[in-house]
C-alpha cells in the first residue's frame, strides 16, 4: 500500500488509548488521521456518529461484512467492532497517516493484511490501576467492566508475545507515556 506506513494501537480497554490518540490527533492536525471504525455498541456521552465511531446495528454489520467492506472485525465485550476499507481509504485519500484503535484479535488479523502499519501497545501500569481507571470514566456497567477486565488479563499476557508489537508503551504519568508515543512514531517514520 502506498503512502505512509499507518498506526495500529492496540491495549486493554482503560489502558488510555483514546486519551494519548486524542492528544496526538490535536497536536498533529494535518499529519494523522483516525480511521473511524463501526461498533453496534451504544455512543458513550460526549461520543459522535462519525468520528468516534460509525454506530450501527448488528444487522447492518453483519451484511456489511458479508459484502466484503470490512478489512477486519472482531466480537469484544458483547459488541461487534470492525474496520471498514472505506475508514482507511478517507484518511489515506487527505494523505494523512492513519491511525487504528483496534484489540487483539484487530492486531492478529491486520497481520494477516499488506496494510503493513507500526504496532504500538499501551498498557496500564497494573491492573488495579486499570480497574481504577475503568470504574473512575463511569462509562461501563458492571457486567461490561467485568468483561473487559477479563480481556485485559489475556490481552497483558498476549502483548508480552516477543514481536507482535513494535513498541510497548506503559501509561503510567499520562505526559511521559504520550512522549514516548510520539517518539515511536517519529522513530517508524523514519524507517518507512
Ligand atoms: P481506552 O481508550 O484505552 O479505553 P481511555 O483513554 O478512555 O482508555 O482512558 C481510560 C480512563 O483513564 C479515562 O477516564 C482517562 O481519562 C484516564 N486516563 C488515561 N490515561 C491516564 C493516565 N496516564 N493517568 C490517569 N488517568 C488516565
Ligand atoms: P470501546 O468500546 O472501549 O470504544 O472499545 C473496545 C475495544 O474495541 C478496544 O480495545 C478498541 O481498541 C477495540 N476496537 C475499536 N474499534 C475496533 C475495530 O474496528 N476493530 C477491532 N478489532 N477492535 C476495535
Amino acid at each position: 500500500m502506498a503512502g505512509p506506513r499507518p498506526v495500529v494501537m492496540s491495549g486493554p480497554s482503560g489502558a488510555g488509548k483514546s486519551t494519548l490518540l486524542k492528544k496526538l490527533l490535536n497536536e498533529f492536525d494535518g499529519v494523522f488521521g483516525f480511521s473511524v471504525s463501526h461498533t453496534t455498541r451504544n455512543p458513550r456521552p460526549g461520543e459522535e456518529n462519525g468520528k468516534d465511531y460509525h454506530y450501527v446495528t448488528r444487522e447492518v454489520m453483519q451484511a456489511a461484512i458479508a459484502n466484503g467492506e470490512f478489512i477486519e472485525n472482531a466480537e469484544f465485550s458483547g459488541n461487534m467492532y470492525g474496520t471498514s476499507k472505506a475508514a482507511v481509504q478517507a484518511v489515506q485519500a487527505k494523505n494523512l497517516i492513519c491511525i487504528l484503535d483496534i484489540d487483539m484479535q484487530g492486531v492478529k488479523n491486520i497481520k494477516r493484511t499488506d496494510l503493513n502499519p507500526i504496532y504500538v501497545s499501551i498498557q496500564p501500569p497494573s491492573m488495579e490501576i486499570l480497574e481504577k481507571r475503568l470504574r473512575d470514566r463511569k462509562t461501563e456497567s458492571e457486567e461490561s467492566l467485568q468483561k473487559r477486565l477479563h480481556a485485559a488479563k489475556v490481552d497483558m499476557e498476549i502483548s508480552k508475545e516477543p514481536g507482535l508489537f513494535d513498541v510497548v508503551i506503559i501509561n503510567d504519568d499520562l505526559n511521559i507515556a504520550y512522549g514516548k508515543l510520539k517518539d515511536a512514531l517519529l522513530e517508524g517514520g523514519k524507517k518507512t
